[in-house]
């Protein structure tokens, strides 16, 4: 066992550098037979990792676990550097390098007892040292004295001292502070009139743990038993005796207040706090990597969060030190606990996320106990699905599909986790990925369409960045094969940008995972699942951009995924492919096996598995009128949308890259109703200059020929990122900085961006819009700096509106009417604010339906406030193709629908049947309705 003595002090080292100490450390320890001489460059690589430096002016240099071969004795020794060498770029000097030689874990013993230490200030005592013993005594004077919750019993029907103190003993013994029940007696000194106390020294030999109270209480009286070691905290022990002996303890012991009790002896009670618990499963415990990974996760958060492990003790999850002085090994359960009413509770699930995922390290799958229940709150149904019958979940791409069930899980693959030759694994590594970006090249020559083409082309730019390429190879330097290190780094990558709470973000985790996924296949020479050569349903989690290069429309029937709501990526893919698909329905529908018949309808999000013959028929047929449906109104796409009684109107398309302007044009566009501005941004690498803008803009206004524009400025921040553009993470990112709040705090984006619009339009019909406005304030800040671009470049075609999506705008809609030129409802966001539904939440965005009343209402009293005034309403979310929000939306009295480019044939033709005047008969029934089922009973079971 490692043990911190004075015979492993070495005094009066001396170093100019890092290296020359680290030097000097290493030849220390080769001097003293613990290690071969090469065990420098161990030392000089876990420290080009992160530094070791613990605090107090204390590092404790150790060798990679590559660098292990190298030890030939485990082994400590103290090197005292009097004159300091600084250690790191934050400028930190270390005294004393506390140089552990170990082939396993020994050095977490080390770690334990040194790290208890460093609670207390012993940074000058460590400077001024001029022998080893004073260092020891540094070191080991301050041996903390545990009192936690689990040693606290206030509920003990104990009628007597004795039996009292048989209980405290019985709860030290639990919790594996002493060796024996029999412990030498002890006649209790009284406290005060209700406390009593024996104090148990190491002496006895009984004491094993750390030096520890035990507190028993039964209403009359209360036992307090210490045990201490030698090195106990003596002015600890003081204070602890002084709380013991105070009236107001005596008082808690006599009215029984447990709460009372643990605050004056400083003990946090979980049971006021949120807790979440998790086991460890690093292999080498909770050593200082993935401690350090754990303080900075704890820290970002200013609430207290502390762990504890098992039983033990709670210490702070900020403190490295502390997290250092658990000595958590892998197997433990990490027991945490949130400040109550702080933002440390909601950050809970992420802690939790992070140690399951190894805190930077590879992990073999952690099992969570069974206390936590988070993951289980998030994760959709995993019901059985019950054959024959209609499921409904979210309706995600129309059409009506039958085909056998073709069930795709994520796989997992076995593969040595370690290899003996890194730089072998590094060419293995290297060669896959080559492969894998030959294969993507292939697929972007081969893409069926521009957004394929550019997934895949981003895909290839992933693989080509340095970070990337060379992101595994410090899990190879460290001992692990290529696979392994290639999974656990594209895993923690992806986990990260996941866990930034941020939509794109979570786009490019899911990227991520996809090529990781597509590396690791090449490097263990294996292929993808075949899918059948009949028609089939695609049934997955969810879906990746890969799984869109396999797709081949028409082999894929349909698609159904068990999570994702209608805005979610998997639907926006779906309806690219304009494949008829359902998204989450639930983990059931994964295991309905393979080849099962399916039947789905897109349009009305229903599907039954095993249907009846005669539903497929009578489904067919549906089908088939359908398709003549669209074949027609593909025919008159370029037609005007005119209702039967002579009311136009406007059908626009929504896009996000520019060119895809003709595209839409041709499939009947009467303009564009909605540029993504920002995903046009993220076309480029870069923040684009105004001149390569001017050069995205001007393709769009070619395209259309004199049609309008309707652009939105960037709409950055809540589930969208621009990679050049970082954000801090927020708590809520969809109530933080988003869309026009953004803009104002960086206002320079919004104006070269108008200047951009502005020179490229060269006098065309430009129709500009702010994202998520709010407030009137924000609105006119915007305008202002669109008046003073105005300034310069003029124009005279130019209108100037808001998305509705923002509540509060839409509740004050009459004052903005004054303002703007129009409005155009974004009804994706305007319904998750709303009903207060995150649009991407796995489990809830089916909710999310923006035919709910509530909904309808601010859409239709916008209408009235725009008319009063001249002004015109759009409609720009997924609800303007909404087969059955069509006809109530015209006969709310919308002017424009804007959509995407696949659903405007249909929505063109669907509107030449609307009667005007029954659609505002229909629209007034929707607005009395109570929820949004209701409103879509309205037209019957089909649109
Ligand atoms: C909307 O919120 O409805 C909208 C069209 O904007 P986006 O989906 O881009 O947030
Ligand atoms: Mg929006």
């Amino acid at each position: 066992m490692l043990s911190l003595t004075a015979d492993s002090v070495r005094m009066q080292a001396t170093a100019s550098t890092k290296d020359e100490a680290l030097l000097t450390i290493s030849e220390i320890l080769h001097a003293d037979g613990l290690t071969q001489s090469d065990y420098f460059q161990g030392l000089k690589d876990r420290e080009n990792q992160s530094s070791t430096y613990l605090g107090q002016g204390i590092a404790i240099p150790h060798g990679t676990p590559n660098s292990r071969s190298s030890v030939l004795k485990t082994g400590v020794r103290l090197v005292h550097f009097a004159d300091g060498v600084k250690w790191n770029d934050a400028g930190d000097v270390v005294y004393l390098a506390v140089a552990i030689a170990a082939q396993s874990d020994e050095h977490l013993q080390i770690l334990q007892s040194l790290t208890r230490a460093l609670g207390d200030d012993i940074a000058d005592k460590i400077r001024t040292a001029s022998s080893a013993d004073e260092i020891i005594d540094a070191l080991g004077a301050t041996s903390s004295l545990a009192i936690q919750d689990g040693l606290i019993k206030t509920d003990s029907t104990a009628t007597s001292t004795d039996e009292l103190y048989l209980q405290a003993v019985q709860l030290l013994k639990t919790h594996g502070m002493i060796q024996s029940l029999f412990l030498p007696t002890h006649q209790p000194t009284a406290l005060s009139q209700a406390v009593s106390c024996v104090v148990l020294e190491e002496s006895a030999r009984t004491v094993i743990g750390e030096s520890a109270l035990a507190v028993v209480a039964n209403q009359q009286q209360a036992l307090a038993v210490i045990t201490a070691t030698d090195k106990v905290d003596r002015s600890k022990l003081s204070d602890v005796l002084d709380v013991l002996m105070d009236d107001d303890f005596a008082n808690a012991v006599l009215t029984n207040n447990r709460k009372a009790m643990l605050n004056l002896l400083g003990v946090d009670s979980p049971s006021d706090w949120a807790t979440a618990s998790v086991v460890l499963a690093n292999e080498h415990g909770l050593h200082a990597r993935p401690a350090t990974a754990l303080s900075e996760l704890a820290k970002e958060v200013s609430g207290e969060i502390k762990v504890a492990v098992d039983h033990g003790a709670y210490v702070s999850a900020k403190s490295l030190t502390r997290l250092l002085s658990l000595g958590a090994v892998k197997g433990q359960t990490l027991n945490f606990i949130a400040e109550p009413a702080t933002d440390a509770v909601a950050h809970l699930p992420r802690l939790i996320e992070a140690v399951q995922a190894g805190l930077g390290e590879v992990v073999s799958a952690p099992s969570v106990s069974a206390g936590d229940t988070l993951a289980d709150i998030a994760t959709p149904s995993t019901e059985m699905i019950a054959n024959g019958i209609k499921h409904y979940a979210v309706s995600a791409s129309q059409g009506l599909a039958v085909g056998e069930a073709y069930i795709v899980k994520d796989e997992r693959h076995t593969y040595p986790m370690t290899a003996q030759i890194p730089s072998e694994e590094m060419t293995k590594l290297l060669t896959a990925i080559e492969a894998v970006k030959a294969d993507l090249k292939e697929l972007v020559a081969n893409a069926k369409n521009a957004d394929i083409a550019q997934i895949f082309t981003a895909h290839i730019a992933l693989l080509e960045d340095e970070e990337v390429i060379y992101g595994a190879k410090d899990g190879m330097d460290d001992g692990l094969s290529a696979p392994a290190a290639w999974h656990a780094f594209i895993e923690q990558l992806a986990k990260t940008q996941a866990s930034l709470n941020n939509h794109l973000l979570a786009e490019r985790a899911q990227d991520l995972r996809d090529i990781g996924q597509k590396v690791l296949l090449k490097l263990l020479g294996k292929t993808q699942k075949q899918a059948p050569q009949n028609p089939y349903v695609l049934i997955k989690e969810d879906l990746v951009p890969s799984d869109v290069a396999n797709l081949d429309p028409t082999r894929v029937a349909g698609i159904i995924t068990a999570v994702g709501g209608a805005s979610s990526h998997s639907a926006i893919v779906a309806r690219a492919l304009g494949i008829p698909a359902i998204v989450g329905v639930g983990q059931g529908i994964l295991e309905i096996g393979d080849a099962t018949q399916v039947l789905l309808d897109g349009g009305e999000g229903w599907f039954v598995v095993e249907p009846s013959q005669t539903l497929i028929s009578d489904c067919q047929e549906a089908q088939v009128a359908r398709r003549e449906q669209k074949r027609l109104a593909v025919q008159h796409a370029a037609e005007p949308a005119i209702t039967t009684d002579g009311h136009r109107v406007e059908i626009a398309a929504n896009l996000g890259n520019v060119a895809d302007t003709a595209n839409a044009v041709a499939n009947g566009a009467e303009g564009v109703g909605l540029l993504r501005t920002e995903l046009v941004f993220m076309s480029h690498s870069q923040v684009p200059d105004i001149d390569t803008q001017i050069a995205d803009y001007e393709q769009v206004f070619d395209a259309l020929d004199g049609r309008p524009l309707v652009v939105r400025v960037l709409d950055i921040g809540g589930d969208k990122a621009l990679p050049y553009l970082p954000m801090p993470s927020e708590e809520n990112p969809f109530l933080g900085l988003r869309g026009i709040r953004l803009l104002l705090e960086r206002p320079e984006f919004l104006r070269s961006q108008l200047t951009a619009l502005i020179r490229a339009s060269r006098g065309r019909d430009l129709r500009i819009m702010f994202p998520m406005i709010g407030r009137i304030e924000e609105w006119r800040a915007a305008r202002k700096i669109l008046d003073e671009v105005l300034i310069e470049y003029p124009h005279d075609n130019l209108q100037v509106g808001i998305m509705l999506e923002v509540p509060s705008a839409a509740v004050m809609v009459d004052h903005f009417a004054k303002e703007v030129d129009f409005f155009s409802v974004g009804t994706n966001d305007l319904t998750q604010y709303v009903l207060a539904i995150d649009r991407g939440h796995p489990l809830l965005s089916k909710d999310a339906d923006g035919l709910h009343p509530s909904v309808l209402r601010l859409i239709a009293q916008t209408v009235t406030a725009a008319h009063a005034h001249g002004k015109w309403v759009g409609v720009c979310g997924e609800l303007a193709s909404d087969p059955k929000a069509v006809p109530i939306l015209i006969g709310l009295g919308v002017d424009e629908l804007s959509m995407s480019g696949s659903s405007i044939a249909l929505t063109k033709a669907q509107v030449r049947t609307i009667n005007y005047e029954s659609a505002k008969v229909l629209a007034k029934q929707a607005l009395e309705c109570e929820s949004a089922k209701q409103v879509r009973a309205l037209q019957g079971a089909s649109s």
